[in-house]
């Protein structure tokens, strides 16, 4: 379960906001999830109520924003949203289209107390 790292990780940049903000809690943390991402959001939820606790962050509210998988073509410029897998450009057939989000974790804000 990679979820404790990523989760630690997370807490850990929440807590780092907080404090140079001289906060005295966290009531609220926004966080982007990629559709593709491997993080499951329960799993976050479960470490960062075992991890939080006895931090200013504990009882925080976790407010997932879902980032669909997008790719992008670089010969035709073409930016869509990938569909089961399927990464072929819709404007220009081409196959070597990049990811451009979809597989991020990451604290978007938070709210402090
Ligand atoms: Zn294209």
């Amino acid at each position: 379960m990679h979820e404790l790292g990523v989760t630690e990780s997370m807490l850990d940049v929440v807590l780092r906001h907080a404090a140079r903000n001289r906060a005295t809690g966290v009531t609220r943390i926004n966080l982007v999830l990629g559709d593709s991402s491997t993080v499951m959001e329960e799993s976050v939820r479960f470490y960062f109520d075992i991890i939080g606790k006895d931090t200013i962050a504990q009882g925080a509210e976790l407010n997932f924003r879902r980032v669909p998988l997008k790719a992008k073509c670089p010969e035709c410029g073409e930016e869509f949203q990938v569909v089961e897998y399927d990464f072929t450009c819709p404007g220009c057939r081409g196959t070597k289209t990049e990811i451009i989000s979809g597989r991020e974790f990451q604290v978007e804000s938070i709210e402090i107390s």
